[in-house]
């Protein structure tokens, strides 16, 4: 293989060379179209080369593309703000935003905002994030601290702050190992079990992914989940950090996918789906009630990037928002996300490898095992979960690789979120060719 100079994410792998794409196909050099059954890392939510965001963003970089945050506020980043603000579901709690570049630095705002709520108000022992171990917060070292993804933590253990955290709403594999309903909700109650063992009073915010994404393959907890939590958050003075970095801008079949809970999160991260990948661009949205004792005393959110809020990222997400919303692909995403979990969930029935298959919207995880009785996972050094992807790019299919969701970082599973613009036969097409994949390597 001829030397590369670009650091890739697996240094002797071939990688195909993509060129252009158009609508919900990735095209390489050699004209191969590869259907991106993943939208990406679940991020380009609206396809690709869609005019109106190319327009949006020709018409900006003409006027500016950057100007330094302490110097200039924009029209553009002030209208962002005030259109996240205007989300139906949370607009009664005036949100503001923060802007940074990626979900692993809104997750570390959205930290560091929760920490600075209590201390502006004289309380800075309020200063741990709990979370879940089944989680993926971010891959900077705070983010990381939050998340239990092993592969991607267990090198730099040293560098991470010792968080606490609890046990995921798994319901395929109870981590209680009890049943829905007569569990009465342990996984949510072992929140409030391990605030009375850290002390409320040292913990400023409890973290969680509305539905679990890459450490849990699209990990649904059971109904009653959050509006638990939210109850055990409140009781304690903890705020409650929804990161809705793979879940937001209509993902699963609601702008926020807290809305299927209604439960009201007190800081929200934002990420991926808010620029559907037309440009780096994240935001950090905390509440008035957050935000009043910042504002009352230091008057500064102590984080920040040099590209944050910079106008050409802000209007093209601008624009992304606005194509979704015209288009009305918040409730297509849920009905095609319901054709799509069925169509999958059909493949269960004839591949006995297909252990699980979970999701809301257009957010899917299909968990892989050896035997689906037993739910006995593959033996780690097979490494089913990139066989799998790999077979399924070499037929034109794109899927994520996610883990199971076994702590540890045991067991085989992706991530199957196509754009949510996809049409039904696309949805076929996707699913004929996941099919063919698994009758290869079963
Ligand atoms: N939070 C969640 C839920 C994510 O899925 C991700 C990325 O996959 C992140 C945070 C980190 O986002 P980024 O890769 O943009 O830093």
């Amino acid at each position: 293989m001829e030397h590369s100079y670009l650091i890739k994410p697996m240094l002797a792998s071939h990688y195909p060379t993509a060129v252009y794409g158009k609508g919900i196909y990735i095209y390489d050099e050699d004209g191969k179209a590869y259907l991106d059954g993943s939208s990406g890392a679940v991020t380009a939510s609206i396809g690709h080369a869609v005019p109106e965001i190319i327009k949006a963003m020709t018409k900006q970089a003409e006027k500016i593309s950057f100007v330094y945050r302490s110097q200039f506020t924009t029209n553009e980043a002030e209208q962002l703000a005030r259109t996240l603000s205007e989300i139906d579901f949370i607009k009664d709690g005036h949100y503001s935003s923060f802007f940074v570049n990626s979900g692993s630095e809104a997750t570390e705002t959205a930290m560091k905002i929760a920490i600075q709520h209590w201390q502006e108000q004289g309380r800075p022992t309020k200063n741990k994030v709990i979370s879940r171990w089944t989680s993926y917060h971010g891959i900077t070292m705070g983010a990381l601290s939050l998340s239990g993804h092993s592969e991607r933590r267990h090198r730099f253990v040293s560098l991470l702050d010792d968080l606490p955290t609890i046990p995921a709403p798994y319901c395929y594999r109870c981590p209680f190992n009890q049943t829905y309903p007569s569990c009465q909700l342990k996984c949510a109650s072992d929140l409030e079990a391990a605030i009375h063992r850290i002390g409320a009073e040292h913990i400023a915010a409890f973290i969680a992914e509305p539905i679990i994404g890459a450490a849990g393959a699209v990990i649904v907890p059971p109904d009653g989940y959050y509006e638990r939590i939210k109850e055990i958050c409140d009781e304690n003075e903890i705020l409650f950090i929804a990161d809705e970095v793979m879940t937001g801008i209509g993902r699963t079949g609601k702008t926020l996918a807290m809305e299927h809970w209604n439960v009201i999160p007190d800081i929200i991260a934002l990420g991926k789906g808010m620029s559907a990948g037309y440009t780096p661009i994240a935001a950090t949205l905390a509440s008035e009630k957050v935000l009043d004792p910042i504002l009352q005393g230091s008057k500064i959110v102590m984080s920040g990037h040099t590209y944050s809020a910079n106008p050409q990222s802000a209007a093209v997400s601008l624009a992304v928002l606005e194509y979704i919303e015209k288009h009305n692909l918040i409730n297509e995403a849920e009905e095609k996300g319901a054709y799509l979990l069925a169509e999958l969930q059909k493949l269960a029935e004839h591949f006995s490898m297909i252990g699980d298959v979970r999701g809301k919207g257009l957010m899917v995880g299909v968990e892989f095992v050896s035997d689906s009785l037993s739910k006995t996972p593959f033996p780690k050094k097979l490494d089913i979960t990139n066989s799998i992807v790999l077979a399924a790019r070499d037929k034109g299919l794109l899927i994520y690789p996610a883990s199971a969701g076994i702590e540890g970082g045991e067991g085989d599973a992706v991530i199957i979120a196509p754009p949510l613009t996809i049409k039904k036969e696309e949805i076929d097409q996707l699913v004929e060719l996941f099919k063919k994949t698994i009758t290869d390597i079963q």
